[in-house]
């Protein structure tokens, strides 16, 4: 059983075109000590879904489950789930200590045991020497570690984190993030993640959903999500993908512009049909020593070097492949012949 389950969960909105769905017939099992993130582009429901965990927000159909309880019909004063939004949400005129001791304070710990909670979580958060400034007087990044000290401090069971990092810039976001993931660690606190980045979901999540018009597209963890999408949204989404469209032949191979190319077995297929066959960028050899499975001869007719690697598109019968090379290996020329191969493994088969 998950820490958090939603059950058919749907929650309409009205607007001028009448009712829209902002989350559609979501089914979630989220596990203790999860890293879990929601991952979509925006208007896609994330900030609905983590609302509805924390109760801020009713669902016209479905269930919320903490545990084995339904708490749909819970204030969210009575879940033991904590929120950090985008926006700190810092109190202004209360000092690092104070913001961070505050949720105690309503609870009525002991005036000892804050002081040594706070303590401890200025040292896990790294904020010793602040201690006695007030949020205007602290980096953007600061302030997020703050806000996530007093999201902690009471040790909720889950903690629902909204793009906790975009208000911060590219580098800080980094370091931010990495520390993210330490503590996600050292808690074992189930962090319920939603961005819109994929690379920051890839970096930090144990498992991702990815959301898409209100609807979850797949759940899995980065490596599934990456090289076994299982729709075409999610191969699009995720990464670069050369995609190419052709017409089933058998259970094992697809004709691509007249190229026949070898795929794992279909299960079930209909010769004729159409499919759309994935490969990475990175999965596709350049004049190996050892030929793959399969080759197709091409021209190299662009190349971006961008420092760690360089992306060469290269023409063939089956249409323009982009490949992607570590830029310490060989530099092939524009306009060079050269023999692409794969492995029969590295297509997948998306049919919609
Ligand atoms: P995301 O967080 O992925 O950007 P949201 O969950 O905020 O997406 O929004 C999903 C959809 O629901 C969007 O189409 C959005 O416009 C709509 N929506 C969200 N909140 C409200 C609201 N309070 N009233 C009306 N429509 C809303
Ligand atoms: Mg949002």
């Amino acid at each position: 059983m998950g820490i958090v389950t939603l059950k058919n969960i749907s929650k309409l909105y009205p607007s001028n075109q009448g009712n829209i769905y902002a989350v559609q017939d979501v089914n979630l099992e989220i596990q203790a000590g999860e890293f879990y993130s929601l991952l979509g582009s925006s208007g896609s429901g994330k900030t609905t879904i983590l609302r509805l965990i924390g109760g801020f927000e009713m669902p016209e159909q479905g269930r919320v489950l903490l545990g084995d309880e339904d708490v749909t019909q819970q204030p969210p004063y009575q879940r033991n789930v904590h929120t950090v939004f985008q926006k700190y949400a810092l109190f202004p005129h209360m000092t690092v200590t104070e913001n961070i001791a505050y949720p105690l304070t309503v609870e009525g710990v002991t005036k000892l045991e804050i002081e040594q909670r706070v303590t401890e979580a200025i040292e896990t958060f790294r904020l010793q020497g602040l201690a006695d400034r007030k949020p205007n007087q602290l980096s953007g990044g600061q302030q997020q570690r703050v806000a996530l000290a007093r999201a902690l401090i009471d040790r909720p069971k889950v903690l629902l984190l909204d793009e906790p990092l975009s208000a911060l810039d590219a580098k800080i976001r980094q370091e931010v993030r990495q520390e993210l993931r330490e503590l996600q660690k050292l808690t074992g606190i189930t962090f319920i993640y939603v961005t819109h980045d994929q690379e920051e979901a890839i970096a930090l999540s144990d498992r991702i959903a990815v959301m898409h018009d209100g609807k979850v597209e797949q759940v899995g963890t980065p490596s599934e999500i990456y090289n076994q999408p299982a729709s075409l949204f999610v191969a699009k989404f995720i990464g670069k993908a050369n995609l190419f469209t052709g017409k089933i032949i058998n259970s094992r191979t697809v004709d691509i512009n007249g190229y026949v190319l070898d795929i794992p077995e279909l299960k079930s297929q209909n010769p004729g049909d159409q499919v759309t066959i994935m490969i990475r960028p990175e999965r596709l050899q350049i004049n190996p020593r050892t030929l793959r499975d399969q080759e197709i001869t091409g021209k190299i007719v662009n190349c971006t070097y961008i420092g760690q690697t360089r992306e060469y598109q290269v023409q063939t019968s089956m249409g323009l492949l982009n490949i992607t090379k570590l830029a310490t290996g060989t530099d092939y020329a524009i306009d060079s012949i050269v023999e692409i191969s794969w492995s029969t493994k590295d297509c997948v088969v998306l049919f919609n």
